[in-house]
């Protein structure tokens, strides 16, 4: 099947700056698929080459197997939930949600019926009359969601929509966020810089740095396999890891990554042979994160809690399964 959308070998530099720089991405129809990057990436350039407001500088993007350059915004297909929100004040919420539709020519009674529809499935049924202001962050959020969905887009384009919601709010809109798409089947690109939302909601990643993308996958291929240092540093806390202590585990002379909940501390006598001491040590509630100096090499590690914490200064041994140890193929 044809992809939703498709970037070939896309650039969009702006001067010297290349925002997004030869591209090739496939994202697949009903899929949820999250862009994650540093600030600057080129993310949001991304996301607006899509939606048809940027134009490529160089490449080819095709939207549902059709030509998307020459195809203004509003003949796309593509719907945009912006971080901002960018609600109308001076229109109460369902003149909002509506707006879209006014613009089309729909009458006023087929627009307030939809505009309740959208809201209903928001969860914001009743809330039609008041005005923005008068609503709260994570309620605006989702007036905002309304407002896209009502122009039924096959694609919904997400920038940053919960980073302005505090931790718990953010939590519960990410769970409705994505329970909504899978409802309704949209393809749904979400920008984010979080990996934890990245990862705890898209079906694919793509992780990008400097304009280009550096691995895409599932959360888990990103997590427990990351072709690079870059992804294993971005994507969660993940030790990287030399060759020369690669070497030593397993002998092969390549980079690596070990998650910190894989290390488990044994006694100064047991463990694979890599001493180690306690350099500092955290409390997280369910986990204690230990930072250990491994002859030189500083790696963090997890202990669960409920398990022996050892002290600061400790001599320990390091003890984890060699398959946890992964090489990462794609760093010379
Ligand atoms: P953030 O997470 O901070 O939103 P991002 O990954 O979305 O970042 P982009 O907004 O796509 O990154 O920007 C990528 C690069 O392109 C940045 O260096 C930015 O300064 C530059 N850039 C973006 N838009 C323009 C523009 N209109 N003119 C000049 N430079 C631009």
């Amino acid at each position: 099947m044809t992809p939703a959308v498709s970037f070939q070998a896309i650039s969009r530099h702006f001067g010297r700056v290349k925002a997004v720089d030869r591209v090739d991405l496939d994202i697949a129809r009903g899929e949820f698929f999250a862009m994650l990057g540093p600030s600057g990436s080129g993310k949001t350039t991304c996301l607006r080459l899509i939606a048809g407001f940027e134009q490529p500088t160089a490449g080819h993007i095709e939207i549902f197997g059709e030509t998307a350059e020459g195809v203004p915004p509003y003949r796309r297909n593509v719907n945009t939930v912006f971080q901002d929100y960018a609600l109308f004040p001076h229109l109460n919420v369902a003149d909002n949600v509506a707006y879209g539709l006014m613009v089309r020519g729909v009458g006023r009674r087929q627009r307030m019926q939809r505009a309740a529809e959208a809201l209903d499935l928001v969860q914001l049924a009743g809330y039609g009359e008041r005005r923005p202001g008068q609503l709260s962050g994570g309620q605006r959020q989702r007036v905002a969601l309304a407002r896209a969905l009502i122009n039924e887009p096959k694609v919904l384009l997400l920038d940053e929509p919960l980073g302005a919601l505090d931790l718990k709010l953010r939590e519960q809109m990410q769970e409705e966020l994505k329970a909504l798409q899978k409802k309704l089947g949209i393809t749904f690109v979400f920008v984010t810089h979080d990996q934890g939302e990245a990862l705890s909601m898209a079906d694919r990643v793509a992780v990008f740095n400097e304009g280009r993308v550096m691995q895409v996958g599932t959360p888990q291929e990103i997590y427990q396999r990351p072709v690079s240092r870059f992804v294993a540093d971005f994507v969660g806390s993940s030790n990287v890891v030399p060759p020369d202590f690669v070497e030593r585990v397993c002998g092969k002379r390549a980079w690596g990554s070990l998650r910190p909940e894989a290390i488990r501390i044994d006694p100064p006598e047991r463990g694979t042979g890599v001493n180690a001491q306690v350099l500092s040590s955290s409390y997280l509630g369910a986990a204690t994160r230990l930072t250990l100096d491994a002859e030189g090499l500083r790696l963090q590690a997890t202990v669960p809690s409920g398990t022996t914490v050892p002290q600061v200064g400790e001599a320990v041994a390091l003890g984890f399964d060699p398959d946890a140890l992964h090489i990462m193929e794609g760093e010379a």
